[in-house]
């Protein structure tokens, strides 16, 4: 059934789909941090947490918050007032360590860039955006235009102007050879190299830890540095949170803490996991910059009834059960798993990351160069023995990405790194 699904689907959707698997999965349903195919296999989710579902699958407050409000009302948010919308702003206000924060809600992460591009741009009165390497930041015409991993950028015609800098990631390119004081002092001048050669930009968009890109991140205050260089000409900083936000990382709330030598960064954007599967995205500005458009702006399905319910039950659900507290510990546990396991199998480079958001990267063994049928034969693997992982990496996608859902347990870490250890030993 499964494979008469998969025709169907190249028939009639666009062959730049990347689906996984040469048979790919349907899933039907999930619970907690397992999902069910079609044809009824149960698997643990490593990835699902940092796509659509931040908390557990099927959480029980947000599918009944989704339910009630579905039998009551779905209505524009934009034109009219919505509770749940206000509530869910002055919740993402607070926690957003941003002064004097205004919220946007869109429905996508793409959407959410989209909208801190446009702000930037006008507040700044330029085109031109600083963006990073290997960066990933959506699929509409101004964050394919940004975003720095060719892969995932399939058209070279931009309505931006986009300088790349590097420092996204830590231990790949010219300055991989460096300590870490080293390699933030060569990116600022890098980055001071660039502006001594381009008119004003309007800001530098950087993920704390790239996503696609592999959960690649820099030293901890390469932004931070970054900051001072840019504040002393006015240049914004915007920090794409879509995968980092919500304590993911484990030691902090947002990303950009990390980085937060300097203070909050002038525009955030988030998405993703928040509403639990229920679609919903955002821009969390300074009031000056978030009002600087000198016209109305207004989205149809930003802010509706339903997917603030979603949003408002899962930051709940998150912050009551310290959840990022969750992903510090059984994340910590993992990556030393992982790490004892990596030891062993030659093709892993490296294991990286902080919190649940954890790379391992691919190569030929005893060189740098990446591995992605060695990625695929582990995934397929992983996927036979009963989990489910991603991957990614600006190099031939050969980063094996894990981003469960962010109450998993300890056992369920266990069980995971022991399906993830026999995959690894079958390349
Ligand atoms: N920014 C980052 C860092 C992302 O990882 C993604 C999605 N992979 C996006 C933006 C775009 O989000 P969406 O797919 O919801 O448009």
């Amino acid at each position: 059934m499964t494979k008469d699904l998969f025709a169907r689907h190249r028939a009639v959707l666009p062959d730049w789909l990347a689906l996984y698997y040469e048979d790919p999965l349907e899933i039907t349903h999930g619970e907690g941090r397992h999902v069910w195919d079609a044809a009824g296999n149960r698997y643990l989710d490593f990835f699902g947490g940092i796509l659509t579902t931040m908390t557990a699958h099927a959480l029980p407050e947000v599918t009944k918050a989704v339910a009630e409000q579905a039998g009551r009302i779905v209505h524009s948010s934009t034109l009219y007032l919505n509770r749940s919308m206000v509530e869910l702003a002055e919740r993402v206000a607070q926690l957003s360590g941003i002064p004097d924060a205004r919220v946007f809600f869109t429905t996508s992460g793409t959407e959410a860039n989209d909208t801190a591009l446009l702000l930037a741009t006008a507040h700044r009165r330029s085109n031109a955006i600083l963006a990073m390497r290997n960066s990933y930041h959506g699929r509409s015409f101004s964050a394919v235009g940004i975003t720095g991993n060719r892969g995932w950028s399939p058209t070279s015609l931009t309505p931006l102007q986009t300088l790349y800098v590097h420092g996204g990631v830590r231990s790949r390119g010219p300055y991989a050879h460096l300590d870490d004081r080293e390699f933030i002092d060569a990116c600022v001048a890098d980055l001071e190299d660039l502006l001594g050669h381009t008119r004003a930009p309007a800001a530098l968009i950087a993920e704390p830890v790239q996503g696609v890109g592999g959960f690649t991140s820099p030293p901890d205050g390469l932004y931070a540095a970054f900051r001072e260089v840019l504040r002393d000409r006015g240049i914004l900083w915007i920090s794409d949170e879509v995968q980092t936000g919500w304590g993911r990382t484990g030691e902090h709330f947002w990303g950009w803490q990390a980085h937060a030598g300097s203070g909050p960064p002038d525009i955030v954007t988030f998405a993703k996991g928040i509403g639990n599967g229920m679609s919903i995205g955002g821009v969390v500005a300074r009031a000056e910059i978030m009002n600087c458009l000198d016209a109305n702006s207004i989205s149809t399905f930003g802010g509706t009834q339903i997917t603030m319910a979603a949003g408002l039950a899962n930051l709940a659900h998150l912050l009551e059960h310290d959840l990022q507290g969750n992903a510090r510990r059984v994340g910590g546990l993992l990556i030393e798993r992982l790490r004892a396991v990596a030891a062993q199998v030659p093709h892993v480079r490296e294991v990286r990351g902080r919190g649940l958001m954890i790379g391992v990267e691919l190569t030929r063994p005893g060189t740098d160069e990446a591995a992605p049928e060695a990625a695929s034969t582990v995934l397929e693997e992983a996927r036979a023995g009963g989990l489910l992982v991603g991957k990614g990496g600006g190099h031939d996608t050969s980063v094996l990405r894990i981003a469960p859902p962010m109450s998993l347990t300890v056992a369920e870490a266990e069980e995971g790194a022991a399906i993830l250890e026999r995959a690894l030993r079958s390349i």
